[in-house]
């Protein structure tokens, strides 16, 4: 698509009610914490929905029937900074470094193809020349996506 300008929020929202179906029967709360002085930015098509919609499934499989996903945005160093958390059993330590390797994935055969977080990562990382990070421990795990304002534009 071509380069538009959008509210983060209205694209979390709408991959939210994308995944409603995932969410519906399950015991899976979603809160959301948005900074409503957040200023809009430039994007490129749907792609951010893109990171949203990997990022949100994995946190969606990860908790399974129960648990909490936070979203909380804010201003961060002349980015919008989105924090996307999940309260399940995190990341096991000897497949941390290789999440966001293409094609890697703990998932069952048929239920994954690794590709997730390896385009949540390019697109952040070269559509808006952001970056994307997490933190995990057996409490959960944690995105950190940053998005400059006035970022790299390709
Ligand atoms: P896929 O979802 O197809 O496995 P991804 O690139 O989206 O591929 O994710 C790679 C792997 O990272 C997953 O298989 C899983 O092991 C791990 N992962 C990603 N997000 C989470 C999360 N929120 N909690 C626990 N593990 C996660
Ligand atoms: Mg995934």
């Amino acid at each position: 698509g071509g380069v538009i300008v959008a509210d983060v929020h209205e694209g979390i929202d709408s991959t939210l009610i994308m995944l409603k179906h995932k969410i519906k029967h399950t015991n899976i709360k979603v809160e959301r914490h948005y900074d409503q002085s957040l200023p809009q930015i430039t994007m490129h098509g749907s792609e951010l929905n893109q990171v949203w919609t990997n990022i949100l499934d994995n946190a969606l499989g990860a908790l399974g029937e129960d648990g909490t996903i936070t979203i909380t945005t804010g201003p961060e160093n002349g980015c919008i900074k989105v924090d996307i958390a999940d309260d399940g059993p995190g990341i096991p330590e000897d497949v941390r470094s290789r999440i966001f390797d293409p094609f890697f994935t703990t998932k069952a055969p048929g239920s994954g193809t690794g590709m997730g977080l390896d385009t949540a990562r390019r697109i952040v990382e070269q559509k808006h020349g952001g970056s994307l990070t997490f933190d995990t421990s057996d409490a959960g795990t944690t995105f950190h996506i940053w998005l400059p304002l006035e970022g790299k534009k390709k």
